[in-house]
């Protein structure tokens, strides 16, 4: 690895030395390249999860090796079906949007749409926007998904989301099946199998999430794939990591049904923790996120602090029971910018 080792702090060079102490990088993709990469091969088209190819099925749409909705428009493969595409992940890609909805907003995570606005289920009105400001618009009630700390300087935003767990999981897996290089995958057939509900599975699928603060550490999306090495400095660790790093947002699990991780099976084993370069300047902790479940969770709050020193756009714009204004004649408002005043 070639690092300029002087600048980092000791905690930072000791993960790194404890993870790559059992771990080699298979596989590492940015996002943000002038010209769009293709994984695959453009003249032998077989999708990699159904196992059909052209002919049998179609090619014809650009498969986002990483989902488009968290800011990929580079990284595309050559090996998945419009079928499977358009049917099995965007179905996938919808529950991790649904997840992710409130944090990718307030992120500034540009989507297939631009940044997406944050609503609420309940009624048309309320909404979190950011285009040239975060503008909030809310009744003042328990509806309400902006607190502001004025003194503190925060904004605590709550949203509720609907989801089901193990599709949310589905599309992190997915994503990193993809990145997953040919030679790899007679070892993961199982995962792929799960994902593709050839298999019903039980584990316990676990995913590490950290969240970093500042503006986009990450502006474009990222990923690596890591595989164990035989000498290693901890026996018990999952044969394959992956990680996905956008925005704020850092995604990491194993991937999981590996017949070579059996002998792991009823040991105590903890997530290895994969440093990345945004570590360096704000260390995280590593928050579990159990997506086993098959069963839709409904309207789970869920909670960011934003502080406004911290953000480049900081203009708060509050509008009390305005409900008898529809929608266009805000908009018009605040492109007129008549409600700067309250920031
Ligand atoms: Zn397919």
């Amino acid at each position: 690895m070639i690092m300029e080792q002087i600048k980092y702090s000791q905690a930072f060079k000791n993960a790194c030395n404890k993870y790559y102490g059992n771990y080699e990088k298979i596989a590492s993709y940015g996002t943000n390249q002038a010209e769009d990469v293709y994984l695959g091969d453009k003249n032998n088209q077989v999708c990699r999860f159904c196992g059909r190819k052209k002919g049998e099925v179609t090619f014809k749409k650009k498969a986002h090796a990483l989902s488009n909705l968290i800011g990929n428009d580079r990284l595309f493969s050559y090996y998945e079906c419009d079928d499977c595409n358009g049917n099995r992940f965007s179905k996938y890609e919808s529950e991790f949007s649904n997840y992710m909805k409130l944090l990718h907003c307030l992120s500034q995570v540009k989507g297939k749409r631009g940044i997406p606005s944050y609503k609420s289920r309940k009624d048309d009105f309320t909404r979190v926007d950011i285009k040239d400001f975060i503008s909030v618009f809310q009744k003042e009630d328990e509806t309400a998904i902006a607190h502001l700390d004025k003194k503190n300087k925060v904004i605590h935003f709550k949203g509720k989301r609907t989801y089901i767990p193990v599709n949310v999981y589905k599309c992190l897996l997915k994503m990193a099946l993809t990145v997953m290089p040919d030679s790899e995958l007679p070892e993961v057939t199982n995962a792929m199998d799960f994902m593709m509900d050839r298999k019903n599975i039980k584990k316990q699928l676990f995913v590490g999430y950290r969240q970093y603060g500042g503006i986009l550490p990450f502006p474009t999306p990222v990923t690596m794939l890591f595989k164990r090495k035989d000498k290693r400095v901890d026996e018990n660790v999952p044969l394959y990591m992956f990680l996905l790093a956008y925005g704020n947002f850092v995604f990491q699990f194993d991937i999981p049904f590996c017949p070579a991780d059996n002998f792991l099976f009823k040991k105590e084993i903890s997530m290895p923790y994969i440093p990345t370069i945004a570590d360096t300047i704000s260390p995280q902790g590593l928050k579990l996120l159990d997506f086993s479940s098959s069963e839709r969770v409904i309207k789970e709050e869920y909670s960011i602090d934003m502080k406004f020193e911290g953000m480049k756009r900081n203009w708060w714009v509050t509008i009390k029971y305005v409900l008898q204004h529809p929608w266009d004649s805000l908009k018009r408002l605040l492109t007129n910018n008549l409600f700067e005043m309250s920031k």
